[in-house]
């Protein structure tokens, strides 16, 4: 492509805090019941004045510092005044020319994107058009809550880095505790600037696409975009900077808008809130309780456990997942001394299979999280170690753990109640063998002339005998010797 295309992110992020931006009201995300959580501050009414939710300010300062930010040791909020339904006082408090944070970055794969600025401002009521209707409502339970935006610089070359950036962020600002960012809620919302400029050339006019309610969409669209853009410029047109949608139908972006000036916006001081000041000493203070973020985990996961990058990556883009497996892999040294086992390594990546494939099935069947989970490290490191002693075959271990999940008891119990625990003794599962070989003379005779999946069939009459306690492993040798004679 003879173009270099220039992607630039606007991303808004619901804070998790109890009240809103500036008044006591609840901060509630799920709330459904429309205009229960407003008061006159957070609906303008005059003579009402705002007062700073100073857990806002903290859980910016806090991505700033994860995100490589400088904090300044001042700032201040600006009033952005336009006219929209759903803005009850006719402006936004929001910050201008002094945010809470500038110039930082975040590497995505080699490459380092820089963040233009963080910063706090407050969100905005919401529309809605109910069906076959000719008025709209607006619900205010969201204007006023703390939204917090993060800028990059125009860096990212595709829409694959730019969900990948996107990604990330998520990641981290769920690491933080910082916001739930779940896209399809609404609790983080991308908005993509889109240029194309000759290899050796000027930025181009960037076209912004908004309303991107999943990664896919923000991939997607920016691909869409550069291609129309190309287009464009090859057969001789000029790009007119405007805000287009995304039609996730037709796959496809459309004009929303066109700019013909910037909108001037009249952005003042905010004259009813003070300054912020001494933000030195509270990102001091808050630089001591950022946790380990995802790209330090991943890095640390590779070093000491010898399990695959997909099993990594897919611990680590849950955190709750990752610090119980972490756990686990704590309780299990424990269990290696009482044991007597030395491959440790072995256990882990047990344990990594087992709580990616059959611990998450029963957390997604029963739609609940591992915070929630009744099965405690210590129960599932046990548990670890029964399946790698072979005290319980692997159909076994699978009902042992569903009623770990259901009940949360441990292992051993319920082995020893439900009479679960593998019988590897040759002298007891003989009897039963010749049993199958007296009951199956056809199977004997296939297996004779060669069939070899009359093993596996009569393998499966044995463990069905044995109420599938009996260990496949030896019951396939005894009927292999004695066939064989
Ligand atoms: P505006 O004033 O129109 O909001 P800003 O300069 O604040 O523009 O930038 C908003 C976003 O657009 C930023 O993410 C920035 O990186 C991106 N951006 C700015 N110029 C371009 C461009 N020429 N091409 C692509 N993205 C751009
Ligand atoms: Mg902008
Ligand atoms: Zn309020």
């Amino acid at each position: 492509m003879k173009y270099q295309p220039n992607i630039g992110l606007e991303i808004h992020s619901e804070l998790k805090t109890e009240s809103k931006m500036f008044c006591d009201c609840f901060n509630d995300p799920e709330e459904e019941k429309p205009n229960v959580n407003i008061c006159p501050i957070c609906m303008g009414h005059p003579g009402s004045l705002p007062v700073i939710n100073q857990k806002a300010v903290e859980l910016v300062i806090k991505t700033a510092l994860a995100l490589n930010c400088q904090i300044p040791n001042s700032a201040k909020f600006d009033r952005k005044n336009y006219f929209y339904p759903d803005l009850p006082k006719g402006y936004q408090i929001s910050q201008y020319d002094l945010p809470l944070s500038e110039k930082g970055f975040l590497n995505i794969g080699n490459k380092k994107i820089k963040i233009t600025r963080i910063h706090l401002e407050e969100d905005t009521g919401r529309l809605v058009h109910p069906k076959s209707t000719n008025y709209s409502l607006v619900d205010f339970n969201r204007a006023g809550r703390p939204l917090m935006e993060l800028v990059t610089e125009p860096e990212i070359d595709s829409g694959q880095e730019a969900r990948q950036f996107s990604e990330e962020l998520q990641l981290i600002l769920r690491y933080l505790n910082v916001s739930e960012a779940n896209m399809e809620k609404g609790q983080m919302r991308c908005e993509v600037n889109v240029s194309l400029k000759p290899i050796k050339g000027e930025l181009g006019t960037k076209v912004e696409i908004k309303n991107l309610n999943s990664f896919r969409s923000v991939e997607r669209s920016i691909n869409y975009e550069i291609k129309r853009q190309a287009d464009l410029l090859e057969s001789g047109e000029k790009i007119i900077q405007e805000t287009r949608g995304w039609d996730e139908n037709k796959q496809r972006t459309f004009s929303q808008r066109i700019k013909e000036e910037a909108q001037d916006y009249r952005y003042f001081p905010e004259p009813d809130l003070p300054p912020l000041n001494q933000l030195s000493d509270i990102s001091f203070k808050l630089s001591t309780e950022i946790p380990e973020l995802p790209q330090a985990k991943r890095i640390r996961f590779e070093n000491e456990y010898q399990i695959s990058n997909t099993d990594i990556n897919t611990l680590v883009s849950n955190k709750g997942l990752s610090d119980y497996f972490e756990q686990v892999v704590s309780e299990l040294k424990t269990w290696l001394k009482i044991k007597s086992i030395d491959d440790h390594q072995s256990l882990i990546k047990l344990t990594s299979n087992y709580l990616l494939t059959e611990l998450q099935k029963l957390l997604l069947a029963s739609k609940s999280k591992i915070e929630d989970c009744k099965v405690s490290p210590e129960n599932f490191a046990e548990f670890i170690t029964l399946i790698e002693q072979k005290e319980i075959s692997s159909s076994a271990a699978q009902s042992v753990l569903k009623e770990m999940f259901d009940t949360g008891s441990d292992p051993s119990h319920i082995i020893e109640e439900k009479s679960l625990k593998q019988v590897s003794d040759e002298d007891v599962l003989i009897k039963i063998v010749n049993q199958v070989i007296k009951e199956n003379p056809k199977s004997i005779q296939d297996y004779r002339s060669g069939k070899d999946n009359a093993l596996q069939f009569l393998i499966g009459q044995v463990m069905a005998a044995s109420r599938g306690q009996a260990n496949p492993q030896v019951v396939g040798e005894i009927l292999k010797k004695k066939l064989n004679k």
